[in-house]
């Protein structure tokens, strides 16, 4: 009997593994699955079965999962990244033959991506690196794809990226992103970006609650209506959703009960980090980073409200509510928010910036940009308001501070800098 091979395989069947191995079987290329415990393997077969009777074959060794599939062989993986990643390029690439590819899709740091790129050369054996952006409901429907690595790779497996991934008017959201990790390190900075645009919302959010004195509803009401404008995007849209949701357990809204401490996985800081390397300034997403780390230390943090309680400028805070104008508040929050530079996924304001650079590729700085320039002139009224309101207030937006403080530096062609330099310069004197 003829064994019918798959057209690829997906290794790591976890959620974002299985998600998007349903995906690729759904848009009609057969596909083999594995994962080192196999009741991963009878999970994605099942979910295989009842979603559409997909093409997809569950394997439950190396061997055979990788033998099932037709040469040049592609296999993705979606494991842990780090350690997890080279145990299973080593257990897959001991039956991989040259001209077979390893596309590793989860996100991983892409110093890692390049050593392992010279790793299996010496077996012939290609290798991407691929940043996969949309979580588990992007994974399954059409995620954000950014392969980087080998060329020819990347070409044996285009029709099925193309498919798979989002659909936007301008065709699928998956381009050749360059050679090396340049994949991997493209989907690091959108994380980054991503925090950066997380807590620019939350600080909207925290003005528009503590000074505006807004509820919940009122929150969702906003949020949604801001979704049907420039602001439109993916975490608009969620965040809109979340002030709606009821506490299954007792009075009002979920979003006041969840305990004020943000997880994190590790892209945001190797950006920081990466940023710092390359001497490129990226004061907003350093601040969000700064805000998971204090967010991370909540018994710290109540005590300190209590020893500092009087530095609430309570008076004051007052009659900032007190003479508040609601309606303009709102409306220089969300002209404040609109600076934040893009979104996860779904955006209309990425066309914006996109357009930009089409009209010129050179652009030193998005803020240089005539259309950007002559719009941030005009706003960055609301912008100072919201940040001063809040600051009279007590209450912290360290993100659009450090981007109005990025905003402020780079548009003034006279920067202090001359005493930090003759300070240095003297230095030298004085040893
Ligand atoms: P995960 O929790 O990061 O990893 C779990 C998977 O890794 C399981 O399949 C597990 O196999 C496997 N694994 C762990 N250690 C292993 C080892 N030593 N050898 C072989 N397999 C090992 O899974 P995930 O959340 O689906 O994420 C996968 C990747 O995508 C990660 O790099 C993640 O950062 C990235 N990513 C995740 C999201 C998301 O929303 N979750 C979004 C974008 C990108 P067992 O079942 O045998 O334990």
């Amino acid at each position: 009997a003829s064994i019918v091979l798959s057209r690829i395989g997906l290794a790591g069947l976890a959620v974002m593994g299985q998600n998007l191995a349903l995906n690729i079987a759904e848009k009609g290329f057969p596909i083999s699955v594995y994962n080192r415990t196999a009741s991963k393997v009878d999970e994605t077969i099942h979910r295989a079965h009842n979603e559409g009777q997909f093409p997809l074959s569950g394997h439950y060794t190396p061997r055979d999962f990788v033998l099932s599939i037709q040469r040049p062989r592609s296999v993705i993986i979606l494991v842990k990244a780090g350690a997890p990643v080279d145990q299973t390029i080593a257990a897959l690439s001991e039956h991989m033959e040259a001209g077979d590819c390893i596309i590793d899709g989860g996100n991983e740091w892409y110093q890692n991506t390049e050593r392992r790129i010279h790793e299996v050369n010496e077996k012939g054996i290609l290798y991407l690196g691929m940043g996969v952006s949309g979580g588990e409901e992007g994974a399954r429907h059409g995620p954000s794809l950014m392969p980087g690595g080998s060329f020819e790779a990347y070409n044996n497996i285009k029709d099925i990226l193309q498919k798979v991934a989002a659909q936007v008017e301008d065709g699928p959201c998956v381009t050749y992103i360059g050679e090396g990790g340049s994949g991997n390190f493209v989907k690091m900075v959108h994380n980054g970006i991503e925090y950066g645009d997380m807590q620019l919302i939350s600080e909207a959010y925290d003005v528009l609650k503590n000074v505006g004195g807004l509820s919940n509803a009122e929150l969702a009401e906003i949020f949604t209506e801001w979704n049907k404008g420039e602001l439109e995007s993916f975490l608009i849209e969620i965040t809109s959703d979340i002030f709606r949701v009821k506490d299954d357990h007792g009075e009002g809204e979920l979003v006041d009960k969840i305990l004020d401490k943000t997880g994190m996985k590790g892209t945001g800081k190797w950006t920081v980090q990466q940023a710092a390397e390359l001497s490129v300034a990226a004061p907003t997403i350093a601040a969000s980073l700064d805000c998971r780390y204090l967010s991370g230390l909540k018994e710290e943090r109540e005590s300190a409200a209590e020893v500092l309680k009087e530095a609430g400028l309570k008076e004051e805070v007052g009659s900032v509510k007190s003479g508040i104008d609601k309606k303009r508040l709102i409306d220089d929050v969300r002209q404040a928010l609109i600076w934040k530079g893009g979104c996860i996924i779904r955006a209309v304001f990425l066309d914006r910036i996109k357009k930009a650079y089409q009209r010129n590729p050179n652009l030193a700085s998005l803020v240089v940009d005539p259309e950007f320039a002559r719009e941030m002139v005009q706003r960055q009224a609301a912008w100072r308001r919201v940040v001063g309101l809040a600051i009279s207030a007590g209450i912290s937006t360290p993100g659009m501070c450090a981007s109005l403080a990025y905003f402020d530096t780079y548009r003034r062609a006279r920067l202090p800098a001359n005493l930090v330099q003759a300070q240095r310069d003297l230095f030298g004197t004085y040893l």
